[in-house]
């Protein structure tokens, strides 16, 4: 790997912002994120913003010397958006970490960026709220990188994803200039949706300085339970029947077989012997035990077995062994992760599309499943020394999106895309719709200094 640091433009925002730094250790941190991804030389050094003038000082003196800079929150991302390369500075935000103001009557919550997910819901919890997107990386991953990714997670199943979530944001621009887009009111249309324009931009057109969210009451009630199927189809089918069933689950998870043996050595669990597939499903509220009773039956008819969570303990304890189905894998090799998204009805279709992709490429692939969602997470698990960008991975991961896109779905359901997934925009998007993006970046960021080569 290239270690040394390219001077100009670059150096100019090293040497003028506060809170630069060029140490290795930095330097290689932001090389890469959690995709599996590294880049194949260093960037340059990282700028630390502890405030929104720091970020504004910042991008100025990048926007003077026509330096590129990349945003960067916790770094958890699964697309490569925040991995840097020599010739890019990084814009650290993640020391701006403080909740500014919960409102409890307006049920809304501002923060800075680098707030972490479960530290909001651990503060609006206080308040008998909640925030509703929540990544299985909830611990790690940060507001802005949320909002920069429109992140989802497992209770977008009833409640929806980060743009469901976004009232206002404060955002700077390649400029320097401090956009402030929406509003604190609950409904608002005076002018263009700009929340929408900058939540899962990737970083590409402003820096997410401040952001005001909507929290949600706790619900009442909560009913949890597991179910069991003889194989990952199976269970496809019967979430698509409890979709079929309209019930409006809070969460409706599936974990294949081999993902659960993952679980099971990493843990000390004991889920596989129980099935080759498994269901996690709650529903919420005053009608949850209602809910349930209707759920059940749906699934009945393809579940082996099913077990109701005795109490909050139990479901804890389901819950967390879904979110450590990544870290799980990451035990067992270098993991890449799938992100498509597909008509809730074609489940099956993508599972038997996944053993075929398998079996073409010699890439081991475990799936996790945002079933209410149809968002699938195929994860390839390589060898340490295997890339991601080349050879049976890239092979596998555009196998996958045209599976997903033969069954009327898409590239990337919530990780988006960064530097892993550009192949495929065209495919999807079109001529047409891929011009004007590209227009709106080009009028938001003439220079092209904000996260160049990522997203669009
Ligand atoms: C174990 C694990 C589980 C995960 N589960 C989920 C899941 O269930 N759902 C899901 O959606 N994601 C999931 N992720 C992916 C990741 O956590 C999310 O994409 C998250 O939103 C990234 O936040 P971050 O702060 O780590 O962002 P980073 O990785 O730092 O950055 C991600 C992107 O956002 C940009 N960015 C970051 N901060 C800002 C800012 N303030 N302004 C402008 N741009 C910015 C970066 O340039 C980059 O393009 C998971 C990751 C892991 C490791």
């Amino acid at each position: 790997m290239d270690t040394s640091v390219s001077t100009r433009p670059t150096a100019a925002v090293l040497e003028g912002a506060r809170g630069a730094s060029v140490t290795e250790q930095d330097r290689l941190a932001a090389s890469t994120d959690r995709s599996g991804y590294v880049s194949p030389s260093l960037p340059d050094g990282v700028v630390f913003a502890e405030s929104a003038d720091d970020v504004v000082a910042a991008v100025k003196l990048a926007a003077a010397h026509r330096a590129p800079l990349v945003p960067r929150g916790a770094g958890t991302g699964l697309a490569a958006g925040a991995a840097a390369k020599s010739g890019e500075v990084v814009l650290d935000v993640s020391r701006m970490d403080r909740i500014l103001r919960i409102d409890p009557l307006e049920q809304l919550a501002v923060v800075q960026p680098g707030v972490l997910n479960a530290d909001l819901n651990a503060a609006a919890a206080e308040h008998g709220l909640f925030y509703a997107p929540d990544p299985a990386s909830t611990a790690i991953c940060s507001i802005g990188g949320n909002v920069a990714t429109n992140a989802g997670g497992m209770r977008c199943a009833k409640y929806g994803v980060t743009r469901e979530a976004v009232l206002a944001l404060q955002v700077v621009l390649a400029d320097g200039r401090v956009l402030r887009t929406g509003r604190e009111t609950i409904k608002g249309v005076t002018g263009y949706d700009l929340n929408a324009l900058i939540t899962g931009s990737e970083g590409t057109l402003g820096v997410v300085v401040e952001a005001t969210l909507r929290l949600r009451p706790m619900p009442v009630a909560t009913a949890t339970v597991a179910a069991f199927f003889p194989d990952f189809a199976t269970a496809a089918a019967a979430a698509s029947a409890v979709i079929a069933a309209r019930v409006q689950p809070s969460l409706l998870e599936l974990i294949d077989g081999q993902t659960l043996e993952a679980i099971d050595m990493a843990m000390g669990t004991d889920y596989r012997s129980k099935g080759g597939a498994f269901m996690l499903a709650q529903t919420d509220g005053y009608g949850a035990y209602l809910e349930q009773d209707v759920l059940i039956e749906a699934i009945r008819p393809y579940a082996s077995s099913f077990e109701k969570a005795t109490d909050a303990e139990h479901a804890n304890e389901l819950i967390t062994a879904r979110r450590e189905a990544i870290p799980s894998l990451e035990k067992l090799g270098r993991v890449s992760i799938g992100d498509i998204g597909v008509p809730r009805s074609k489940l099956a279709d993508v599972a038997v599309g996944l053993d075929e992709i398998s079996a073409a490429t010699g890439v081991r692939i475990f799936s996790v499943v945002h079933a209410s969602d149809g968002n699938l997470h195929p994860m390839l698990v390589l060898d340490p020394e295997d890339s991601v960008t080349e050879g049976p991975a890239k092979q596998a991961l555009g196998e996958m999106f045209h599976l997903a896109k033969r069954l009327g779905g898409t590239l990337t359901g919530e990780h988006g895309v960064g530097i892993l997934k550009r192949d495929w925009l065209l495919p999807e998007l079109g001529e047409v719709s891929l011009d004007v993006q590209r227009t709106i970046k080009n009028a938001l960021d003439p220079d092209g200094i904000l996260n160049p080569g990522k997203g669009i």
